[in-house]
């Protein structure tokens, strides 16, 4: 069975207020992998947001684990602050929506030529998937065209989600349909709102945000 451990990979000032980020390392049976690797990027970008960070293998070390026990990575999406330290993972294939792929591409060229993209081992995925045992992805488009979230099974049948910033905190995904959002959490807002309801369906037996440390359950 699949177990989920939270690192906190990053502080961020968002508007004046201090956010976590947040990735998750899922064992499973056959392994171990990674949802989303932290900050990382050119100085000025993380002054820009006046980035705290930390690199990931010291908070792998903090559970006793380290890079090399990570046999896959999962990006949710290609923002700064879900893919920053792929480079660490190299050996590692990175599984992500092609649709995020090619948005990256256009729209962060600078972003993307940072992490390397030449070396790194993209597995390109075209909709939902079985990742690892007891690990699916389902796409969930809207804070990027690409964006995916990760389902995780738990005893008795239940799913946990690992929401990546389909809902940057609780606050959004609890909230009315026409709540005002946070600046960046919907680049399309109906599918955005279409993918939260998508989630919900699932009915997950509890959610786990990058940028909240609440855990919400279901
Ligand atoms: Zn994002």
């Amino acid at each position: 069975m699949a177990e989920i451990k939270r690192l906190h990979l990053a502080d961020v000032e968002v508007a004046g207020s201090i956010w976590p980020v947040h990735g998750f390392v899922v064992t499973h049976p056959g392994g171990a992998l990674l949802v989303d690797t932290g900050v990382g990027g050119w100085e000025e970008l993380l002054s820009d947001w006046r980035v705290v960070n930390r690199s990931v293998a010291d908070a792998l070390a903090d559970i006793d684990m380290s890079p090399a026990d990570i046999g896959l990575v999962i990006n949710t999406h290609l923002h700064f602050d879900h893919c920053g330290q792929n480079a660490v993972f190299s050996h590692a294939p990175c599984y992500v929506q092609r649709t995020e792929f090619e948005r990256a591409k256009v729209e962060s060229r600078e972003l993307f030529d940072w992490f390397g993209f030449m070396d790194a081992r993209f597995e390109l995925l075209d909709g939902d998937a079985e990742i690892a045992p007891g690990v699916r992805v389902i796409t969930t488009p809207g804070h990027t065209a690409g964006h995916q979230s990760v389902l995780v099974s738990v005893p008795d049948g239940a799913e946990e989600v690992l929401i990546g910033d389909a809902a940057y905190t609780s606050v959004q995904y609890s909230g009315p349909a026409n709540a005002t959002l946070p600046d960046g959490q919907a680049s399309d807002r109906n599918a955005w709102a279409r993918s939260l309801e998508r989630i919900k369906t699932v009915g997950p037996a509890a959610v786990h945000f990058c940028h909240d440390a609440a855990v919400l359950h279901g």
